[in-house]
């Protein structure tokens, strides 16, 4: 990245805003600039945030979701059926999942999805437990990955792994266009393809 000639302080922080997904270097230097020009409303309060999250926040054990406890506040909660499982790739999409409010299941997330070119395999993923789980009571499985070609991949390697097992295996349907993320679906679009989900 090309240097701005103003401290290697502020350098640092455009080159970590960079790395953010969406910034590139130009808006990692917008950004920069914005916080820097609200240091008491926004650059020192986010400082702090931050450090408050990182000290805070923990991947759930059970469910990889993310929460200040783990087990995560929704895999304690007694109200959400643990016969059904939603797996996710990413927290994201869970919560774009909870904000279209069609499921009162618990949940199941990746980490992310199989990817040979960026060398994302089975084992670098939050898979062994899902299986495991899978094997302790739950009845049904909905595969929610993004309709993209490596979530669809992910999909299908699930439906293998868990090809053996006697549970019931579905996955979104209509609603969901092709190469979309689920994080950018409308509610609506979302609860669609929730409901119209099919056996496979
Ligand atoms: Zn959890």
């Amino acid at each position: 990245m090309a240097q701005v000639q103003a401290g290697p302080e502020i350098e640092r922080l455009i080159q970590l805003l960079s790395k953010l997904p969406g910034l590139g270097p130009r808006s990692a230097r917008r950004a920069a600039l914005a916080l820097l020009k609200k240091r008491e409303v926004l650059l020192e309060p986010l400082g702090l945030a931050m450090r408050d999250a990182a000290a805070a926040i923990k991947t759930c054990e059970v469910c990889g979701n993310l929460d200040t406890s783990s087990p995560c506040s929704l895999c304690n909660d007694p109200r959400r059926d643990a016969h059904v499982l939603c797996v996710v790739e990413d927290v994201a999409d869970l919560w774009a999942l909870e904000r279209a409010s069609v499921f009162r299941g618990k949940y199941h997330v990746l980490g992310g999805a199989l990817s040979a070119l960026d060398g994302i395999t089975p084992e670098k993923l939050n898979m062994a437990p899902l299986i495991a789980r899978v094997r302790d009571g739950v009845e049904e499985v909905i595969l929610a990955m993004n309709a993209t070609v490596e979530g669809q991949t992910t999909a299908h390697y699930l439906m293998d792994a868990l090809a053996a097992s006697t549970v019931k295996v579905t996955r979104l349907a209509h609603g969901v266009p092709v190469g979309g993320e689920l994080d950018y679906l409308d509610e609506g679009t979302l609860s669609h393809a929730f409901k119209a989900r099919r056996s496979l």
